[in-house]
């Protein structure tokens, strides 16, 4: 546990830097950049982590992406990961509230390093990561190995509708574009006659191509298990010559991706073959399902009062995570480190992805909720660095959730990097 002391330590840290938090938080919130266009908020995050005495590499990975280190002494260890996101939603700004994952990053390094300027007793580097593209990009996808050195992470994501939840488990999500073309051999289709348009002709072949692979899919939707989803969309596109499916995909298990990708795949390419149309696909990366760690989430949950409800049901053993319907790439993360990525509530009405959230994570009072919690992470990632049996725990519990849950696969690196 953490004693008093610092307690006291981060409670100081966090009056010191908050109106430098608010702003931060304020202007990402004001100038929405969406998924890797987040110039302005990349440079604003690492002047401030440079201000506040962090070695900041810019550019880290990815154009948008950043990495700022601090260590007590020399290159110390454990290393821990606070990760911002700061990308906003095409439209709508920041109705997902990632000005505030940003602000709560910074706000648990900060806070963590001044306690680690204080003792003499603990050492260990704070890794503040910037994560672009979380809406649809999948950031930390592809900054993965940024966490290759890192022993355990936290982030803090805001959540609305009056929903919490101290153990979320996210689902697996990617989405499939299916391209039919029809300018090869349509003059041999069997439907048409030669007097007719040969645009026309074209546009219906690629046309039914693709009703008939909606077809297929359909059937495949009744048919799959409960624990998969699938959503079609259907788009003709001006050339005339080419009908898209853009196909989102998920499931419960990172482990079914392939297998239900493999599925959608049959259906177009059949519908390919009878149609006499050309087909190519491209699929994005998979964001997997997130494990939240309960040796951390339990810890975080014991220093604030957020979630109050998630550590009663734990502790009466009548559930154990939340089993949540969006998708995040931070689960990518969770299978590899010990991650928590907890939700708390900043409001009872407005839904994260929705205009009126957007109102809400400008609001101060959503700060305080989300900065309370920021507390409980920084109290935690300090019993981290000064316990080694509870880091070990946490590491122990994340490999033998490796062993279950890979059981399947009995291939984790296959599985991790699809
Ligand atoms: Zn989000």
């Amino acid at each position: 546990m953490a004693s008093a002391e610092f307690l006291e330590l981060i409670e100081t840290e966090l009056a010191a830097k908050r109106s430098i938090l608010r702003q931060t938080s304020l202007r990402i919130w004001a100038n929405p950049e969406v998924c890797f266009e987040e110039h302005n908020a990349h440079d604003l995050l690492c002047d401030v982590l440079e201000d506040g005495g962090f070695r900041v590499t810019r550019h880290h990975i990815l154009q948008t992406g950043f990495k700022a280190e601090w260590s007590s002494r020399g290159s110390a260890t454990p290393r821990i990961a606070f990760v911002c996101e700061y990308d906003a939603l095409p439209e709508i700004g920041h109705a997902c509230g990632h000005n505030l994952i940003a602000e709560c990053g910074l706000a648990m390094a900060f806070m963590v390093k001044r306690v680690l300027e204080t003792s003499d007793q603990i050492d260990g580097t704070i890794v503040v990561i910037g994560t672009p593209a979380e809406e649809g990009g999948g950031g930390k996808i592809l900054m993965i190995s940024a966490f290759d050195d890192i022993d355990a992470g936290f982030m803090i994501h805001p959540f609305g509708g009056g929903d919490r939840a101290l153990n979320g488990k996210t689902l697996c999500s990617a989405r499939f574009e299916g391209i039919f073309r029809s300018d090869v051999d349509c003059e041999r289709s069997v439907h048409v006659s030669r007097d007719l348009n040969r645009k026309t002709v074209a546009r219906q072949s690629s046309m039914d191509a693709a009703v008939v692979a909606y077809g297929h899919l359909a059937l495949l939707r009744k048919t799959m298990p409960s624990s998969w989803r699938l959503g079609v969309v259907m788009k003709p596109m001006e050339s005339n010559k080419e009908t898209r499916l853009q196909i989102s995909y998920r499931s419960v298990k990172g482990v079914d991706m392939r297998p239900l990708r493999e599925k959608i795949v049959v259906c177009c390419e059949t519908a390919a073959q009878c149609t006499r149309c050309e087909f190519e696909y491209s699929h994005t990366k998979e964001y997997l399902e997130q494990w939240p760690n309960h040796t951390l989430t339990a810890r975080i949950g014991e220093y604030c009062t957020n979630f109050e409800e998630d550590m009663e049901l734990v502790r009466e053993g009548k559930k154990r995570e939340t089993q949540l319907l969006g998708s995040s790439d931070a689960g990518n993360v969770s299978q590899i480190i010990p991650f928590v990525q907890v939700f708390p509530c900043i409001d009872g009405l407005a839904n994260i992805h929705h205009k009126n959230f957007t109102d809400v994570t400008k609001t101060a009072a959503a700060e305080e909720t989300m900065l309370e919690v920021a507390k409980a992470c920084a109290r935690t990632a300090i019993d981290l660095l000064s316990d080694p049996k509870f880091l070990e725990a946490a590491w122990s519990e994340l490999r033998a959730r490796q062993l279950e849950e890979f059981s399947e696969s009995r291939n984790i690196d296959a599985h991790l990097s699809p």
